[in-house]
């Protein structure tokens, strides 16, 4: 079946439907059971998408789940309240003290303050690697190395990461392979064909789609399913149905959507380039980002998310800039319908194992889905208040 006609289908099975086109909204805490045999049959099957206590989800989490094994592939899919919580959850659903982790030096902020100040106060390490790294990646690897993190592409500076050539080795390594996929969406990044055992998503971003919910998703394979599910439940994590009601319907659109953000990025992104002020553009489809190779070789498309660095620039030009936009508002996250921008002008502070390669601000963008000539001129006019400003 093709990604399109999953995305419609994926999670309407008529169990969890009844007959209507969506799967509806079930709220519970306490699920109550007619006799001790019915309530025998549900403590068996708790781990089994059948009704057992809230906590467990209800027919909303069961088809949200459905839904993304579905897309993402994997056998079964734990859901926690924030994307980061599906990250921290899933690393700690593995590891103990004593152990060793390798994590990639361009990986989204929050992860790494987890791994340096959770993991480290439990006795786990952490060893940061380049996102390019590739097979040399063996080199790091030590005899209490549990996983190995990768995120694809890098947070910010957008490395493409050699995800099949790390895989193969962590494997003869017998170490986990987790991925955030999150810029994917789970659409353009196919996890588990390129060796991915655990993939992550913050589906705060293109699977909701509209910036009105926290939520996070981790897909394992049958081998860590069983662990990883139950390691969930022992952490408390549950989801709201409403909030998984509206990542479902989020998902009917996300074909869609994708293409439209990858259409108007790729415009706003070409022109970009072709600004003298502009010393790089970092998106995955542009050979003048690092792993675009890799990029070409196993993504099937872009989203709205790249960045750019300007060729010169100050802190006062670069707040007028920032502060004269129009279309483009300030704000963490991304993923939604809306533009987004966000200056980061101290990316040392973020990477400890591969030196920063650029040497002013990294400007990151997510572009939405207004029309996109409107989005250029914002910029444009940006431009001229910058140059005026660095002029001065
Ligand atoms: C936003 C984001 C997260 C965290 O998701 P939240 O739902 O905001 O906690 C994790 N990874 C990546 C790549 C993200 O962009």
């Amino acid at each position: 079946m093709k990604k399109q006609t999953q995305i419609i289908n994926a999670g309407r099975d008529s169990k969890w439907t009844r007959g209507v086109v969506n799967p509806p909204v079930e709220r519970a805490s306490t699920v109550v059971f007619d006799s001790v045999k019915e309530m025998k049959h549900a403590i068996a099957n708790r781990g089994n998408q059948t009704l057992f206590y809230g906590r467990r989800g209800t027919s909303t989490a069961f088809a949200f789940q459905d839904a993304m094994v579905e897309l993402e592939g994997g056998e079964g899919c734990a859901l926690y309240p924030s994307g980061t919580a599906a990250i921290t959850n899933a690393i700690l659903a593995f590891v103990k003290a004593g152990d060793h982790i390798l994590m990639v030096d361009t990986t989204y902020e929050p992860t790494r303050d987890f791994c340096d100040n959770v993991l480290a106060k439990f006795g786990v390490e952490t060893t940061y690697y380049d996102p390019l790294i590739g097979e040399e990646i063996e080199s790091l690897i030590k005899d209490n190395t549990r996983l190995i993190f990768l995120e694809s592409p890098g947070s910010i500076t957008m490395e493409v990461q050699d995800v099949p050539t790390i895989a193969k080795i962590a494997h003869q390594h017998d170490c986990i392979v987790m991925l955030d996929n999150t810029w994917s969406a789970g659409i353009y990044f196919d996890p588990f064909a390129h060796g991915v055992d655990i993939s992550i998503q913050a589906a705060t971003k293109y699977i909701v789609g509209h910036s009105d919910v926290m939520l996070g998703t981790a897909v394992a394979t049958e081998k860590y399913w069983p662990q990883l599910r139950e390691n969930s439940y022992l952490m408390g994590q549950c989801t709201s149905p409403d909030d998984l009601y509206l990542a479902l319907r989020g998902i009917r659109t996300l074909g869609v959507r994708l293409k439209q953000h990858q259409e108007n990025a790729l415009k706003v992104a070409r022109w970009l380039e072709s600004r003298d002020e502009v010393d790089v553009v970092l998106h995955p489809a542009f050979e003048s980002c690092p792993g675009h190779e890799f990029f070409t070789r196993d993504f099937t498309g872009s989203n709205g998310l790249f960045s750019f660095v300007l060729k010169d620039s100050n802190t006062k030009a670069l707040n007028e800039f920032l502060d004269g936009m129009h279309h483009f508002k300030m704000g963490f996250s991304w993923g939604g319908f809306e533009s987004l921008i966000l200056a980061n002008n101290n990316m040392a502070r973020l990477r400890t194992a591969t030196d920063v390669r650029y040497n002013t601000a990294v400007i990151r963008l997510h572009i939405g889905l207004e029309d996109p000539d409107d989005l250029i001129e914002d910029l444009a006019q940006g431009l001229e208040r910058l140059k005026a400003s660095l002029s001065q």
